[in-house]
């Protein structure tokens, strides 16, 4: 059976494109004016594959615009139009404007409006068409990462994968470390910036929703370069990092964070912009010349690390 990437590239992909970027990045690029893109891309949420039966409304109307916000900033885009294609088995007046109030609160937060969309009969599936703008000069491209870029990423890593490991089956972790990774999972915090400003910093970037390995591989393949990545620079809660949970960090997914990666110039740059917008980022490695990721414990030795990320048709 083809996988998911497969069925994408085998099938969906022809090329050339008639636009400037088309299938195989986070958005595809059109030209807006001389110096701006519209950024495009959509997401699909499905009850049971993307989020369970007891997940909270509201909170569900937040994630299915914040998934896709989360794609535009990975561009290097700002978030601007919706269009939401919900699909529900019956007019449940009460489920519904929970529902609608999560996607709104979103939306005024990220500063999104909603311009269109389609309401059908059938089982619960969330699907968001999302529109942005970016430069032309600072689009992040997967397929643009340097040799010796830092690679940074924001946020905090595995919490939304300890949420869904404590879900499926109760797992003993501390009660308010449960609490906060349930709600990174059931509502992400994509950053909230000028995203045109830090993509003037950075090469390239991808959202981290698959895993942060598998993620990064997709740029690696597309730049042709490899990455070391320093597990003690990986940001993540104290007690996954002291129970040595790393699967939940490295190929954990869910977490709607952003893997940039920048040149070493402008290291200081981006650690006072992170400031000034009171953003938590870390340099988590550097982008090398074999086409791998080595993943490096604190005393030097490489971690062995075969876990893949999320596949749909696993
Ligand atoms: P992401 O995880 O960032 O949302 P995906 O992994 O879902 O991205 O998709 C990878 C790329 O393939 C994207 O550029 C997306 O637009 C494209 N893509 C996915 N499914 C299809 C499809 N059925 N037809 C055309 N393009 C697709
Ligand atoms: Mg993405």
């Amino acid at each position: 059976m083809l996988k998911e990437f497969e069925i994408i590239e085998k099938i969906f992909q022809k090329t050339p494109t008639s636009i400037f970027l088309g299938i195989g990045d986070d958005a595809a690029l059109f030209h807006k004016n001389k110096k701006e893109f519209w950024v495009i891309s959509q997401d699909t949420l499905n009850i049971n594959t993307h989020f369970l039966s007891n997940t909270d409304p509201e909170n569900l109307g937040w994630k299915s615009l914040a998934v896709n916000i989360s794609d535009i900033l990975s561009m290097g885009g700002n978030p601007k139009y919706a269009l939401l294609s919900i699909s529900v088995p019956s007019a449940n007046q009460v489920w519904i404007k929970k529902f609608s109030t999560g996607l709104f609160k979103c939306a005024k937060n990220y500063g999104v409006e909603l311009i269109g969309g389609d309401t059908t009969r059938g089982s619960l599936s969330i699907s968001i068409c999302i529109l942005g703008e970016a430069l032309q000069n600072n689009a992040l491209l997967r397929s643009n990462a340097k040799l010796n870029d830092d690679i940074w990423v924001t946020g905090e890593l595995g919490l939304a994968a300890l949420g869904l490991k404590y879900k499926k089956r109760k797992f003993d972790a501390p009660k308010t470390l449960i609490k906060k990774a349930i709600k990174a999972l059931e509502k992400p915090l994509p950053i909230k910036v000028n995203m045109k400003k830090l993509a003037a910093l950075c090469n390239s970037a991808i959202d981290l929703s698959d895993g942060l390995i598998p993620d990064l591989n997709h740029i690696l393949n597309k730049s042709g370069l490899g990455a070391n990545i320093f597990i003690e620079n990986l940001p993540m809660p104290k007690w996954i990092r002291n129970n040595k949970n790393y699967p939940l960090v490295l190929s954990g997914g869910d977490d709607y964070q952003l893997l940039l990666t920048a040149p070493k110039n402008n290291h200081k740059k981006i650690i006072k912009f992170a400031a000034d917008n009171k953003i938590k980022i870390s340099c988590i490695g550097l982008m090398t010349k074999t086409k791998n990721i080595a993943i490096i414990k604190s005393d030097g030795e490489p971690l062995l690390y075969k876990k893949k990320g999320y596949e749909h048709f696993a």
